[in-house]
């Protein structure tokens, strides 16, 4: 099966491979043999009742089972169902609910695998070949990758840089989306903005250390400025182009431009980081993804920043377990997402059960 995918995975870090310690890390009770490549991982998630218990370990970590709807703990199992039954508000609730799973025909061992192959495919999975991998249609594939990015995004509270830290700061601009749009949207979007049909990404990438990915509306300086003020610690080394909307972050942090019209290195001063970066992001739009809409790229930055700041420490199976842990309290409805009506998708497939 695992020959089946044009994906190229993240080679197995087998230095790491052995540090089992993370699974306590991440909050996993649990004596279960996790998988670690996708051949696994599919032999794994084949298993109703493996999985069942993955996830309800993942769940509620603590081993009480809560009601996702009113937090009572007095509730019966019905273990043919694999679901409960809230004696507090009467409700059936499963393992999905209160998930990014909530309100799935498709079952767990789908899910699973959907998962895997988003988070470790380096340059993303076109919901064309999950749907082939997993038997189901492509909108299905594409509403599911859209929940998995919801997962994988991080609101981060920690500042990067620091004293002696440096920080990378660049701009790039994904384009051409504008083309499908409405001619009326688009002339607006055209007159509005300067760049044509183009969005403006802001990058900002601490060096040996995390990255942080933003649509920006423009590249005006407060609209530049304000997010690096609220992603990087005072005093840090920053380093970016010349554009004009950067002058005045030497007030706050030790500021040095390369003009990209005259070189792209200066001894310590350059942006290569943020290159490397721009240019997976746009062999995974260009090459998987084919075309994004304009808002719908924010989703697509999530997945390539999660994939890009867990790219060296973790194995696959760590990863995909990473994000696992980041599935519940989190819904994206195919009315948020598209302004449509589920009835489109609904009902289209069902998977082998509750699980
Ligand atoms: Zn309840």
């Amino acid at each position: 099966m695992a020959n089946s995918f044009r994906c190229n995975t993240y080679k197995g870090n087998n230095i790491l491979d052995t540090h089992d310690g993370l699974w306590d890390d991440l909050g996993m009770r649990t004596t279960l043999q996790l998988p670690k490549t996708l051949q696994e991982a599919v032999s794994f998630f084949s298993d109703p009742q493996k999985t069942f218990d993955y996830a309800v370990s993942l769940r509620w970590p603590t081993g009480k089972v809560t009601c996702p709807r009113c937090d009572s703990t007095e509730h019966s199992f019905i273990s043919t169902r694999r679901l409960w039954f809230c004696k507090g508000c009467k409700k059936q609730f499963t393992v999905k609910v209160g998930t990014i799973f909530e309100d799935s025909a498709l079952g767990m061992d789908k899910w699973m695998i959907a998962v895997w192959l988003i988070v470790n495919c380096k340059n993303g999975i076109s919901s064309y070949e999950i749907a082939r991998a997993l038997g189901i249609t492509q909108k299905s594939a594409w509403f599911m990758m859209h929940r998995v990015r919801l997962a994988m995004h991080s609101k981060e509270f920690v500042r990067l840089g620091g004293s002696g830290k440096e920080v990378e700061v660049d701009e790039t601009f994904i384009g051409g989306a504008a083309r499908f749009m409405h001619a009326d949207k688009r002339k607006v979007k055209i007159t509005e903005r300067g760049v044509k049909d183009k969005a403006a990404v802001l990058g900002i990438l601490e060096r040996g250390g995390q990255i942080r990915a933003s649509v920006v509306p423009s590249r005006r300086k407060h609209e530049l400025q304000a997010r690096v003020r609220a992603h990087v610690k005072a005093q840090s080394a920053i380093y970016t182009d010349a554009l004009m909307s950067y002058q005045g972050l030497n007030q706050d942090f030790i500021h040095k431009t390369i003009d990209h019209a005259e070189s792209y290195v200066d001894g310590q001063v350059h942006t290569n980081g943020l290159e490397n970066f721009w240019s997976l992001l746009k062999r995974g739009l260009k090459g998987t993804y084919v075309n994004v809409e304009p808002f719908h790229l924010f989703r697509y930055l999530d997945e390539q920043v999660f994939r890009y700041n867990n790219r060296t420490a973790l194995n696959d199976g760590e990863r995909f377990h990473r994000v696992m842990g980041l599935i519940a309290g989190k819904r994206l409805t195919y009315e948020q997402l598209t302004g449509k009506g589920t009835d489109s998708i609904h009902h289209e497939e069902a998977g082998p059960g509750p699980a």
